[in-house]
């Protein structure tokens, strides 16, 4: 179950009780705060708390160009040319906090993006609930046989299910062990910092986490990519939503210059040089390696010879 009768019960409390404010508001973000958004089978995100908006981001700008802000028209232009050039400062004042139930084996990867305030639940005074993440059928890939660190096809037919039993049973017993551990019907029980470790990785767990508009858009840069990890992607997918009605100039800004766009090597230039130019230019001649070509001809589309 992602959300506790009570969490929700909280949900609905707060978002019946609305508070006046002189902040500044994003009439999109106020649509999604406090509300939880399904995530995996029993994960989710919610925002708890926000600062900031477009005009947060241009209004911090302004304080370093002044006058010079003329020349760019409005704040759609200006944030544009901010992530551009990559001024990344003015987007460092808006900040977004967010209630996220997760997998273990995805906090591990989330973690690592360090320029965040992070407060995990605590399985040292609390005891863990019994859930734990089982790939839907489509998601049970097998190992990708071109990348290492990657999934080819979907197990199918008696793999799959053998598969699936298997990390049910695990799970299950596991769960069941650790019960049995910190149980205090009629001895001590294991302390529950100790016990917890006998859990898989597939275990929930829950944190909240704030960060800075700027790192969360290098956070889902690298994890809405189609490179991320599925399990941790969708998550990213699932902000990117929110983010989208939260700052719609800097998110539409981000996605056409950061996910949408490619970064050229100075090789590479020369190389769209000589094509524009008429010249045939192949990995042999272009200086690049084998894999920069390819990625090269990925970003721009170039189409194979039939
Ligand atoms: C597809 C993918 C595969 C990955 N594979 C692996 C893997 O196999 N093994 C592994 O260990 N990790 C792996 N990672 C994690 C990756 O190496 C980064 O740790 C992670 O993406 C966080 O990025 P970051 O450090 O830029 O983010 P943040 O920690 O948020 O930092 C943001 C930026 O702040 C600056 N910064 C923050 N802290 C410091 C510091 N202490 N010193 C200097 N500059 C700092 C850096 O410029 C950094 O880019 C992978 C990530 C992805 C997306």
């Amino acid at each position: 179950m992602p959300l506790s009768p009570e969490q929700q019960a909280e949900i609905d409390e707060l978002r019946a009780t609305p508070q006046p404010t002189l902040r500044a508001v994003s009439p999109g973000m106020e649509q999604h705060l406090y509300k939880a958004y399904d995530v995996l089978d029993h994960g989710f995100i919610r925002v708890i708390d926000y600062m900031g908006d477009d005009a947060a981001i241009t209004q911090a700008a302004r304080v370093s160009y002044g006058k010079g802000t003329k020349s760019v028209s409005n704040d759609e232009g200006l944030i544009r040319y901010l992530m551009r050039h990559w001024h990344s400062t003015p987007f460092e004042m808006c900040e977004i906090k967010l209630h996220v139930k997760l997998p273990v084996f995805v906090a591990r990867q989330w973690i690592r993006h360090r320029t965040a305030n992070v407060n995990e639940y605590s399985a040292r005074y609390s005891i863990l609930d019994r859930e734990f993440y089982i790939p839907a059928p489509d998601h049970l890939a097998a190992q990708s046989t071109v990348n290492n660190q990657g999934r080819g096809a979907a197990l199918q037919g008696e793999e799959a299910a053998r598969v699936l039993e298997i990390l049910k049973t695990d799970s299950t017993r596991a769960y069941d062990n650790y019960e049995a551990m910190i149980s205090q019907d009629d001895q001590q029980g294991l302390a529950r910092e100790l016990a917890r470790m006998n859990l898989p990785a597939n275990i929930y767990t829950q944190w909240y986490w704030k960060v800075d508009l700027h790192n969360l858009f290098h956070f889902l840069r690298l994890r809405a990519d189609a490179h991320a990890q599925y399990e941790i992607r969708v998550y990213a997918d699932a902000i990117c939503e929110v983010v989208k009605d939260w700052v719609p100039f800097a998110y539409a800004a981000f996605e056409d210059y950061r996910m949408g766009g490619a970064n050229l090597s100075a090789k590479a230039i020369d190389c769209v040089k000589r094509m524009l130019a008429g010249e045939e230019v192949t990995q042999e001649s272009s200086g690049m390696s084998k894999g920069e070509w390819r990625e090269f001809e990925g970003a721009l589309g170039t189409p194979k010879p039939v």
